[in-house]
């Protein structure tokens, strides 16, 4: 090949291009095309220098975008000629730090099956390893301090590699060339079990020991890869007694985690994508249909018709779950109301009370992150929680955003940053109602910003000026003089969901915003909202009828007592017979009344959420609740498929300029009437579900009417409901309506912080 023949050009590759291999790959491939030239990551993502024959160079540049290494996920490739340098070999060269420059960062992906296949081979150097990984699988976001994506960088900076993982991680023919958390037996992290007055059991042993400890329904604190599970076997009511005694958790269901996919057959159905979720690489939990025969103590998840399922993920699971003949309980290791454990010693301290042994690692871990909860909705995953596996993966904005941080709710809380047109929403936080949460939160956010350098412009969040992230909004904004922007809670939802589809700013739909509760721009509790909105700004079209909740957001544990209001409220006397009466003494029963005809501490809402409640108690299902949303999950497990009908309800217009109002008063005489008709509480759950489908198609045909616009998005809390979702989409493709639901983050308040970036991003550009 004569000089005057070759080329040389630079290429730049941006997306997750760092800790997925890429770099070999880029070696392999310019090897084969005998190109000259080097790769390396900068903080941008992958440089690329190649020179050689044009025609090599194309197939070259073709090839990266077409097969590139399996976790990669490549956004652009710029290309830009340069003079040739006659270099004719190809090598991996330093990483070069630049400052303000940003990278995607890959999330933790469950081990590979080539790691695998090792794990369990007698022959092999890290037989029964607990932290074998390569290049295509193990631990990232999780471990990853700066970057770029260096060992150095990481948690596995404290060990240095023996010879042997040394010459893998430098031979460019290696799965593990350049594998940043590359380990063995005689490098890397340790597995110990800790039980008290006993000796410390290290390695293999431990894991056997911790076997043993499950096998004898003891509850034993598992670190993993994003923090602690407590785990337990999942068929002994005695050890799921103690959990919940200890945990202080009465009937919030339980994840399970079991060994492989027949394991998993045996206690749910399973369909093709469900299995496909539970065997993906990012490994969520996904809630499934609870098989009734299901060998699982009833404790797991009591009066819920699902069970949330996940197969091993990490190689310690893997071992954990190896011969174990019982499903296990894999709980966040933490107390009520406080963020995940992950370090060793705050786990000993916290979870002293909880654990019977603890089977601990020195890999430290130095971003919590919880285990995703997904559901599977007509063949494509719903989140649930959007965490380990999915978090730090960025969603696409429809148009380049200023850089803003957006802090998110208050419940299953979550924040948001963005960046260009990268909208990077960080994984599960947890409720913000304690110091400890708020820490963690704290911590994350400047992870999140440290990490994407993001200097933000602007900060935005939610119109409640009681929540806790608000609050830390203000301080934040007002010590950095930044601007403020509040954004209400029920178009954030909406707005979360329209980024989701790619929605263009100024595009118009009518949204469904149903939750449980959230700040309203008149200072009335939210929550059966429908509003004509896009990305920017919203009106509020219709709403469910204003009940007073006495005690405000605090009455909400006693479902009854949101009952008694919604029956003063449409005028239906509280009789004896209701069991939702019955449930309230006598003397709660007087004060109650005093509160409703004063209107003392008694904020108006319009939560379909609560009405949801009301329904649970009024019939029957469930007067108090330990954990939140518990009613409408309850009534939605005793829907009885079979009952197609539906109950009156009325729609007025209002006075003033908030749209329809939607009044349940006919519905609830009608429930009322079927009570004391004898008619089964499935049967009423089932026309509950009907009756709010039916009114959402009904109003959104009036509002269709009126504006000409026929796409609905559905979001809130309340579209984790999959009865309701499915007859309402099914009612509203009936009507020639397109909807939109959630795919990519949760409809529930941990998807809010999206919509809120989205809001801020499109209201100062
Ligand atoms: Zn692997
Ligand atoms: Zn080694
Ligand atoms: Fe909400």
């Amino acid at each position: 090949m004569s000089g005057s023949e070759r080329e040389r050009r630079r290429l730049v590759v941006r997306g997750i291009v760092q800790g997925v291999g890429f770099r070999p790959f880029v070696h392999g491939l310019a090897t084969r095309y005998n190109l000259g030239g080097f790769v390396g990551n900068d903080s941008h993502g992958v440089f690329i220098e190649i020179e050689g024959a044009p025609d090599a160079l194309d197939a070259f540049t073709r090839e990266l975008q077409v097969t590139p290494p399996p976790l990669a996920l490549i956004e652009a490739v710029t290309c830009q000629a340069m003079a040739p340098a006659g270099e004719t070999t190809f090598t991996i060269v330093a990483s070069a730090h630049r400052a303000g420059a940003s990278t995607a960062i890959s999330p933790d992906v469950c081990i590979c099956d080539d790691c695998l296949r090792e794990l369990f081979d007698p022959s092999d150097r890290r037989y029964r390893y607990p932290f074998i990984n390569c290049t295509n699988c193990g631990p990232r976001f999780t471990i990853i301090r700066d970057i770029p994506y260096d060992r150095p960088q990481t948690t596995m900076a404290a060990f240095a590699m023996c010879p042997h993982c040394e010459a893998e991680y430098h031979d460019p023919a290696n799965r593990r060339f350049h594998a940043q958390p590359n380990a063995c037996p005689a490098c890397g992290p340790r597995v110990w079990l800790e039980r008290t007055g006993q000796p410390t059991v290290w390695d293999d042993p431990a894991i056997c020991a911790a076997q043993d400890a499950l096998r004898a329904g003891r509850i034993v604190a598992v670190r993993g890869i994003g923090g602690f599970h407590l785990a337990c076997d999942a068929t002994n009511d005695a050890a799921l007694q103690t959990l919940r005694r200890r945990k202080g958790r009465v009937d919030k269901p339980f994840a399970l985690m079991v060994r492989d996919l027949d394991a998993a057959r045996a206690l749910a159905e399973l369909s093709d994508a469900e299995a496909a979720l539970l065997t993906s690489k990012a490994r969520p939990i996904v809630l499934l249909r609870r098989r009734p025969d299901a060998p699982l103590s009833e404790l797991v998840a009591p009066g819920n018709a699902y069970v949330g399922l996940m197969l091993p993920y990490s190689p310690l699971h893997y071992l954990l779950l190896d011969g174990l003949e019982q499903p296990l309980v894999m709980t966040s290791g933490n107390l009520t109301d406080e963020p995940i454990c992950k370090d060793n010693d705050e786990a000993r301290a916290r979870l002293a009370e909880l654990a019977d042994a603890f089977l601990l690692h020195n890999r430290e871990i130095y971003i919590h992150c919880d285990d995703s909860v997904m559901r599977v909705f007509e063949g494509a995953p719903l989140p649930i929680r959007r965490s380990r596996g999915y978090a730090p993966f960025p969603v696409r904005l429809p148009k380049a955003a200023p850089m803003l941080l957006a802090v998110g709710g208050e419940l299953k809380a979550t924040f948001c940053v963005t960046r260009e047109s990268h909208a990077y929403l960080s994984q599960h936080i947890g409720d913000m109602e304690s110091l400890q949460t708020l820490q963690a939160y704290e911590r994350a956010v400047d992870h999140f910003i440290h990490l994407f350098r993001i200097r933000p412009e602007a900060i935005v969040c939610d119109l409640h000026p009681g929540y806790l992230t608000t609050r830390w909004a203000e301080r934040f904004a007002g010590e950095r003089n930044l601007p403020l922007l509040k954004a209400q809670h029920h178009h954030a939802h909406i707005a979360a969901c329209l980024v989701e589809h790619g929605y263009a700013p100024d595009e118009f739909v009518i949204g469904i915003s149903f939750d449980g509760t959230g700040y309203g721009s008149d200072g009335a509790i939210w929550g059966g909202e429908v509003l004509i909105a896009n990305c920017r700004t919203f009106r509020r079209a219709a709403h469910l009828k204003y009940v007073p909740l006495p005690g405000g957001d605090a009455g909400i544990k006693r479902p009854y007592r949101v009952a008694l209001a919604h029956l003063w409220s449409a005028g239906l006397p509280w009789d004896d017979d209701l069991p939702c009466v019955a449930a309230c003494s006598p003397v709660e029963r007087r004060i109650l009344q005093q509160q409703l005809e004063r209107a003392v501490h008694c904020p108006p809402t319009s939560s379909m959420g609560r009405l949801f409640d009301a329904i649970a108690a009024l019939i029957g299902v469930r007067q108090t609740i330990t954990y939140e949303a518990q009613a409408a999950i309850e009534l939605e497990a005793r829907c009885d498929e079979a009952e197609g009908g539906r109950y009156p309800w009325t729609i007025e217009t209002a006075t003033d300029d908030d749209g329809l109002v939607l009044d349940p008063a006919p519905m609830l005489r009608a429930i009322v009437g079927d009570l004391r008709a004898g008619v089964r509480p499935g049967a009423i759950a089932s026309k509950v579900h009907n009756t709010i489908a039916e009114l959402i198609v009904e109003v959104s045909a009036h509002l269709r009417d009126r504006t000409g616009l026929a796409t609905v998005a559905l979001s809130g809390g309340v579209f984790q409901n999959a009865t309701l979702l499915r007859r309402t989409l099914i009612g509203l493709r009936a009507a020639g309506f397109r909807a939109l639901t959630h795919q990519a983050v949760p409809p529930n308040d941990g998807g809010l912080a999206l919509g809120q970036a989205a809001i801020g991003a499109f209201t100062l550009i």
